[in-house]
C-alpha cells in the first residue's frame, strides 16, 4: 500500500463536487466575490441555464495580474486578513470558488484594478492554469465560465433542465439583492432579460421594501410592517406581511443571518411559531428578515455552500424572532381588523347593487354615540357609515314585538329584554360569533378574543388578591425544547409558582409541567410553554417576570380561552356577556383587536332605506 498526496488538480475537483453543487452554486460564488469587492453594479449572463455559458461582470476593485495567478490558488483569499474563522466579515473566506470552478470548466478571469492602465487575463481550462495576458476591459472584473462539469462528466448528468437551472440561478441572485438593494443587477439568458433591479435610492429600510416588492411583488410593499427589533447584540430588521397576505409554501420567506441568504430550519421554525395564531398552519406568510449578530455568536462556516449556520444560544434567536414578529402582528391586529370590518359594512352601503339612488340622509353627521358605559371600550370600534344621533332609546323601547330571553338561562320570556349594554345572546353563528340583541340594536362578539381578555383580566385580578389558584395535572407533561429554553423556564419556577404554573427541569431540555392555573382550565400545556419559552428569550435575564406580567398572563389567558370553534349554550353566552360588561378593557382582546362590534338599529334601518 502506497499512501500519497492527491495532486491539486483532483483536490479542486473534489471540493468542486461539494462548493459547486449546481450553475446556480458558481453564480453565488462569483456574485459574492462581486460584491466583496465593492461592486456598485453586477451583470449575469448566462446560456442554457448557466451550463454552456455563465458570465459575470461586475465594476468592483479588480485584480493586477499577480493577484489574478493568486486568485486561482486553492485556498488564496485576500479575505482573511487575521487568520481568525471568529471575525469572517467577507461572503467568501475559504478561498476555494476559483479554483474549484477552474477544476470542473473553462474559466476566464478578465480584470482591471481602477487605477489600472491596462486589463489582464487569465485562463484556466479544466484544472490547467495559463499566465496572464494582456487584454481589453473596462475597471472591473469579468469572470466567464463555459462549459461547467464539461471536467466531471457524472455531475453533468445530474443537473436539471435548463428552465430549471435558471429558476435557480434567478433565486440565488434574488435573494443576494435584496441584502445589497443599493447594488443594481440584472441576469439575462442568451438574448431574453430575467431580470432587471435598478439600484434603489433611499436610505436603507426605503430602499429595502423597494428591492423587496420588485422582487416580492407590489402587494407585499401595500402589505408590510417593518421589523426593527434588538437584544443582547442581535439585531433583527426587515419586513414581514400581515397575516392576510400568504401563500401555500413558503417559498417568499427569506432569512439572512450577517448578510447571507440561509435556509435554516431554526429560523424557519421561529417565522412559523410567531404567526402560528394568525394563520392556518397550511398557510405561509411572505416575509425577509436580516439577522445581525457577531461572529462570536454565530458559527457561518457548518458547510462549503454555507446556507445553513449554528448558533451559540438557538433559543435567544428564536426568542427575538418570534417576540419582535408578534409585536409587529399584534400592532397591526387592530389596523388589519379595522380595515377587513370597514369593508364589510361598506359592502352593504345601499346604491351599490342596480343603480339604487344612495339612500337619503345625514352620511355626514357626527359619528353615533355608543350606549352609555361603553364608550370607553367600544373605542376601537369605527362605524363607518352611520350618521345618526338621537336620545338613547329606552330600555326595549325599540324592541317591540321582539321575544326576549332570559338572560341567564336563554329561555324565551315574552318579556321585553333587560337593559343590559351588550344584550341578551340571541343565537351563536358560526361557532365563533355571539349575536345578542341591545334595547335599540345588535351587538357580534367574537367569543374567543372576549374569552381571552376575560381570563387575562381575572388572572390579574387574582394575582393582586390572594394568588392565583393552582390545579395539579393527574400525570405530570413533559414538554420538550432545547436546552437553552429548558433552562430558562427553570430559572424562573419559583416566579410562575406565584402565578400558579409548577414547572420543574427533566433531564437535559426538558420541563415537567406539575400544576397549571385552575382558571385556564383545559389547556394545551405544550404550547403554552413554548410560548412562554419564546416570551423568555426574548425579555432575557434582566427583568422580573413581574415587569412583563401583562404579557407572561396574556400568553396564558390566549391558551386558557374558548376557541373560535367551540358551541356555546345560550347560559355560556349570557355569561359571557355579562361578564364583559363589569371587566374593564373587555373592548380589546389582548392583540388590540376589538371583541364586538354594536349596530344600532338606526343604522340597520338606514341599510333597508327605512330612514
Ligand atoms: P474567497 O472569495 O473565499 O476569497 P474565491 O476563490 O472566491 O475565494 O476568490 C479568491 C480571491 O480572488 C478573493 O479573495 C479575491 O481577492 C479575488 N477575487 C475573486 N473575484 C473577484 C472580483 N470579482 N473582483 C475582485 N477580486 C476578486
Ligand atoms: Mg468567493
Amino acid at each position: 500500500m502506497t499512501i500519497r498526496l492527491l495532486p491539486d488538480e483532483l483536490v479542486n475537483r473534489i471540493a468542486a463536487g461539494e462548493v459547486v453543487e449546481r450553475p446556480a452554486a458558481a453564480v453565488k460564488e462569483l456574485v459574492e466575490n462581486s460584491i466583496d469587492a465593492g461592486a456598485q453594479r453586477i451583470d449575469v449572463v448566462v446560456r442554457d441555464g448557466g451550463r454552456s455559458l455563465i458570465a459575470v461582470s461586475d465594476d468592483g476593485a479588480g485584480m493586477t495580474p499577480r493577484e489574478l495567478e493568486l486568485a486561482v490558488e486553492r485556498h488564496a483569499t485576500s479575505k482573511m486578513p487575521t487568520d481568525d474563522l471568529m471575525a469572517i466579515a467577507t461572503l467568501g473566506f475559504r478561498g476555494e470558488a476559483l479554483p474549484s470552478i477552474g477544476a470542473v470548466s473553462r474559466l476566464t478571469l478578465t480584470s482591471r484594478p481602477k487605477d489600472a492602465a491596462s486589463a489582464f487575463c487569465l485562463v484556466i481550462d479544466g484544472g490547467r492554469k495559463g499566465a496572464p495576458a494582456p487584454a481589453a476591459h473596462p475597471p472591473g472584473t469579468r469572470v466567464e465560465v463555459r462549459d461547467l462539469f464539461f471536467a466531471t462528466p457524472a455531475r453533468l448528468k445530474f443537473l436539471k433542465s435548463p428552465r430549471t437551472e435558471l429558476s435557480h440561478i434567478k433565486d440565488v441572485l434574488e435573494r443576494l439583492a435584496m441584502v445589497h438593494p443599493q447594488i443594481a443587477f440584472s441576469l439575462t439568458d442568451a438574448e431574453r432579460e430575467i431580470l432587471r433591479l435598478p439600484a434603489a435610492p433611499g436610505d436603507l429600510f426605503d430602499a429595502r421594501l423597494k428591492r423587496l416588492s420588485a422582487i416580492m411583488g407590489r402587494d407585499f410593499a401595500d402589505n408590510a410592517l417593518l421589523i426593527d427589533a434588538e437584544r443582547d447584540g442581535i439585531r433583527l430588521d426587515g419586513h414581514a406581511g400581515l397575516p392576510t397576505l400568504n401563500r401555500g409554501t413558503s417559498s417568499l420567506q427569506f432569512l439572512f443571518v450577517n448578510g447571507r441568504p440561509v435556509r435554516d430550519k431554526l429560523l424557519f421554525g421561529a417565522v412559523r411559531g410567531a404567526y402560528r395564531d394568525f394563520l392556518a398552519s397550511d398557510r405561509h406568510p411572505l416575509l425577509a428578515l436580516f439577522l445581525n449578530l457577531p461572529m462570536a455568536m454565530v458559527d457561518v462556516n457548518v458547510h462549503p455552500a454555507k446556507t445553513e449556520v449554528r448558533f451559540r444560544d438557538p433559543g435567544l434567536v428564536r426568542g427575538l424572532i418570534v417576540g419582535a414578529l408578534k409585536h409587529a402582528l399584534a400592532e397591526a391586529g387592530h389596523r388589519a381588523s379595522t380595515s377587513v370590518a370597514d369593508a364589510a359594512l361598506g359592502a352593504f352601503q345601499p346604491g351599490t347593487g342596480l343603480g339604487a339612488g344612495r339612500a337619503p340622509g345625514n352620511y355626514s353627521t357626527p359619528p353615533p354615540r355608543l350606549s352609555a358605559g361603553l364608550a370607553e371600550r367600544g373605542r376601537d370600534y369605527q362605524a363607518p357609515l352611520m350618521g345618526f344621533e338621537g336620545p338613547p332609546l329606552a330600555p326595549g323601547s325599540g324592541a317591540s314585538g321582539f321575544e326576549a330571553c332570559d338572560p341567564v338561562t336563554g329561555e324565551i320570556s315574552g318579556e321585553p329584554p333587560p337593559d343590559y349594554p351588550l344584550g341578551v345572546a340571541r343565537g351563536q353563528l358560526h361557532e365563533t360569533y355571539i349575536v345578542a340583541q341591545t334595547g335599540d340594536g345588535i351587538v357580534i362578539v367574537d367569543q374567543h378574543a372576549a374569552h381571552e381578555r376575560l381570563v387575562y383580566e381575572r388572572m390579574k385580578k387574582a394575582l393582586d388578591a390572594d394568588g392565583v389558584a393552582r390545579q395539579g395535572l393527574l400525570i405530570p407533561e413533559v414538554v420538550e425544547l432545547d436546552p437553552a429554553a429548558a433552562d430558562r423556564l427553570v430559572a424562573r419556577a419559583e416566579e410562575f409558582a406565584g402565578l400558579g404554573l409548577v414547572i420543574e427541569a427533566f433531564g437535559e431540555g426538558a420541563v415537567a409541567v406539575r400544576e397549571v392555573p385552575a382558571l385556564l382550565g383545559e389547556i394545551d400545556v405544550q404550547g403554552l410553554i413554548r410560548d412562554l419559552a419564546d416570551e423568555l428569550a426574548e425579555m432575557g435575564e434582566a427583568l422580573a417576570l413581574k415587569e412583563r406580567l401583562g404579557d407572561v398572563c396574556g400568553t396564558m389567558a390566549c391558551h386558557g380561552s374558548v376557541r373560535a370553534g367551540r358551541r356555546l349554550n345560550a347560559e355560556e353566552m349570557n355569561a359571557l356577556l355579562r361578564e364583559m360588561e363589569v371587566t374593564p378593557h373587555s373592548g380589546q382582546c389582548n392583540h388590540g383587536r376589538p371583541t364586538y362590534v354594536e349596530l344600532k338599529l338606526a343604522d340597520i334601518e338606514k341599510l333597508f332605506g327605512r330612514r
